[in-house]
């Protein structure tokens, strides 16, 4: 409180609830210390009776003081009539110069207007709401408006109102402060667009980084096996490009790979099932990373097929010492699902110099074969030589395609010889291969192949028509032919064939013999897959009355229960227990039995690769009385076979047994490849 320029007191206002005074609050305290400061001058005058002034100077005076609070101040003040607040509302009844300024009206322009000219369309109603509301119930009121200037651009205003009251206590006015709070709105508004740019740029942070986390999800299962968490071949082959790069244009020589096969996985898979098979992957995928250095790419590329990229050996030794280590801990027992397996795996290595990745992993491959052909469990290391066989291998595979159609086969007939009344009971058709080049391949040489590439699929089911076509000749040439056989061998792979029911049928409807007449030798192989569909399809073919034989009887696996399970007519002994028959003890113990088992089993029993009268002789003398081998005639071709009966008909029985004896034991001690056939017949039929 001020009287004359000198503070003589203060002005101390309280409310029960803690809060700032609003700007028109604060303006009515102003005015009111003012008003308190001008009645004390108006004391002090009256007290010292030095001038007397009229109540009419002092309240001039009065006004003029308060006008000095608000005339001056930086906030629009405006002073309304109290009413009314319906349209067109409250009169303007003075504005100071802060108003005039903010709002390019002039004084003449307002006054006696109301404060309505201010709001425009964006205007916010809501707190125009709550202004009405108030001022209805005589309450002051702060609200945030949009206020429109004469020119109709816009400020945000801070409004402050108060109603003031006469000294009746009736309002008679409104003051009102309106404080421009245009910056802080839009510093305000600026923040809330920062926040939602900030917001904006969060979700699209997020959004890249979800990408880029399926991205690299992505790129984790393009170059991942799914199985072993291991490298795929994906990036394997990038790895080893990459690598040739890098030696510009040619493997570095101190690298190498190493290509890895599990032994007998087949066997874990169909014994345990395929989940402790992939269990068993998944150990030794762990085994060989506990083996290998970080920097190596261990990549599972196939089913269970390994390979690891090895760079930076010192020397190529390096590559066969951690070989030697993979094996060793691959041999280990594991420990699957309460099964204890035993694993094992052969391995390949090739060891730099490439130019193309390919060739550096097909020669790892191709070494890996020569250590399962040499018995698995071990290693090989690349050479050349590996690779021309490898080739030669693969030149079979494309010749053979062709063959077929070009019908560069043909099948040759071994006798099967009874012992007892010395005829030729049954032919077995032991296919052949005219190569236009090469001249006669034998069977060894691309059976395998054929199996593998499926070829034998139809080159067998042409076996098997061509066997029955010729059985069908022959029993017309030779009509004393009784009780004769034809056996045909099939492979394991043509029973996966879901016409060979249908071939063989159709074989024998064609050549028109007797189904009884066919015998079809299989090995033990057949049972290891599957074999309830085999069962089935073996029992659906005896019942069609074609006979089967077990071929190689005791090299395989063996098991007398297939012999009672499968509808089996015949076992056939393998020839390398005949061929030791007759000078170890231990071969002749087991043909013995084999015979007495079959005869128990009421099976018919042959003998392979007779080669000697003593073999011959110990074999009836254990009861065996079907043998076959080249004691009695190597295969020979078809046209040697129908002469070869004819003459045994005319001269039956086989007369002379020791000229047969003469011949044929000249024969092998003079050639000891069995494949030079054609000679041998010539001696055997004229000797
Ligand atoms: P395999 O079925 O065990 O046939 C017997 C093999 O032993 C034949 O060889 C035969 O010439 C030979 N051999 C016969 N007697 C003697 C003997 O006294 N001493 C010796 N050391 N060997 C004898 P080949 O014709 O080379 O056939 C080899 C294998 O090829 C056959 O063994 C058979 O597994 C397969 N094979 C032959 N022809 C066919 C066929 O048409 N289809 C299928 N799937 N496989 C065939
Ligand atoms: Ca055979
Ligand atoms: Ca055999």
């Amino acid at each position: 409180i001020d009287v004359d320029n000198e503070t003589v007191g203060f002005l101390a206002a309280c409310d029960t609830e803690p809060h700032t005074f609003s700007a028109a609050q604060e303006y009515v305290l102003r005015t009111l210390a003012a008003e308190i400061g001008d009645q004390m001058k108006l004391q002090r005058l009256l007290r010292s009776e030095r001038a007397i002034r009229t109540s009419n100077d002092v309240a001039s005076e009065r006004l003029r003081l308060l006008e000095s609070v608000v005339v001056n101040a930086n906030d629009a003040v405006l002073i309304t009539e109290a009413e009314p607040l319906d349209l067109p509302g409250p009169k303007i009844l003075y504005a100071n110069a802060a108003f005039t300024r903010t709002t390019g009206y002039t004084l003449a322009e307002i006054l006696g207007k109301t404060p309505r000219i201010l709001h425009g369309p964006d205007t916010n109603r809501k707190p125009l709401e709550r202004l009405k509301v108030a001022l209805r119930e005589w309450k002051p009121v702060e609200v945030e408006l949009l206020n429109y200037r004469k020119d109709g651009s816009t400020f945000w205003v801070e409004l402050s109102i108060v109603p003031v009251a006469n000294e009746t206590g009736w309002f008679t006015h409104w003051v009102s402060v309106q404080r421009d709070v245009s910056e802080r709105k839009a510093n305000e508004e600026n923040a809330v667009r920062i926040r939602m740019a900030e917001a904006h740029n969060e979700a699209l942070a997020n959004e890249v980084k979800e990408r880029m986390r399926s991205e690299a999800q992505l790129a984790h299962t393009a170059f991942h096996d799914h199985l072993t968490g291991l490298r795929n071949r994906a990036y394997f082959m990038d790895r080893l490009a990459g690598s040739v790069e890098q030696f510009k244009g040619r493997l570095g020589s101190t690298c190498a790979v190493v290509f890895l096969d599990i032994d007998n996985f087949k066997t874990v898979n169909d014994r345990f099932g395929h989940s402790v098979g992939d269990l068993l992957l998944v150990e030794i995928a762990e085994r060989l990373k506990a083996c290998t250095r970080t920097r190596d790419t261990v990549a599972r590329i196939g089913g269970d097929e390994f390979t690891i990229f090895l760079e930076d050996l010192h020397e190529p030794r390096e590559a066969i010492l951690l070989v030697e280590r993979i094996l060793e801990a691959l041999r280990a027992p594991m420990h699957l699902v309460n099964n204890e397996v035993i694993s094992g795996a052969s391995a390949g290595i090739s060891i730099g110099h490439y130019t193309d990745p390919e060739h550096i992993l097909r020669d790892a491959d191709t070494a890996m074969y020569r250590a399962k052909e040499e018995g698995g469990n071990r290693y090989a290391v690349f050479n050349e030589a590996m690779h021309e066989e490898a080739m030669a291998a693969l030149n079979v595979r494309l010749e053979l395609g062709k063959a077929i159609e070009q019908g560069q086969f043909e099948l040759h007939y071994q006798p099967l010889v009874d012992t007892k009344t010395q005829q030729i009971c049954a032919l077995e058709a032991l296919v052949r291969w005219r190569h236009p080049q090469r001249g006669i391949v034998p069977p060894l040489d691309f059976i395998e192949i054929a199996e593998k590439t499926g070829l034998i699929v139809p080159l067998g089911s042409w076996i098997l028509k061509q066997a029955c076509r010729h059985l069908c000749i022959l029993k017309k040439s030779v009509p004393a032919l009784q009780n004769f056989r034809m056996s045909v061998n099939v492979s394991t792979r043509q029973f996966d064939d879901p016409s060979f029911f249908s071939d063989l049928e159709s074989a024998l409807a064609e050549s028109g013999i007797k189904p009884s007449e066919l015998q079809l030798e299989i090995t033990e192989s057949v049972f290891v897959n599957n074999p309830e569909r085999i069962g089935k399809l073996f029992r659906r073919i005896r019942k069609l009355g074609v006979q089967i034989a077990c071929d190689d009887f005791g090299t395989g696996y063996s098991s007398l229960s297939y012999l009672q399970m499968y509808p089996i007519d015949t076992i056939k002994i393998d020839q390398s227990f005949v061929k030791r028959l007759d000078t170890k003890q231990a071969d002749a113990d087991i043909v013995h039995m084999i015979v007495s088992l079959a005869q128990a089993l009421r099976m018919n029993v042959t003998a392979e690769g007779v080669e000697s009268i003593g073999q011959q002789d110990v074999l009836r003398e254990y009861g065996c009385t079907v043998v076959q081998g080249y004691l009695y005639s190597p295969p020979i071709t078809f046209e040697e076979m129908t002469s070869l009966l004819i003459e045994q008909n005319m001269r039956f029985p086989f007369e002379s047994q020791s000229r047969l004896k003469s011949t044929i034991v000249l024969e092998h001690t003079q050639r000891k490849s069995p494949r030079s056939h054609g000679r041998q017949v010539r001696c055997f039929l004229h000797g």
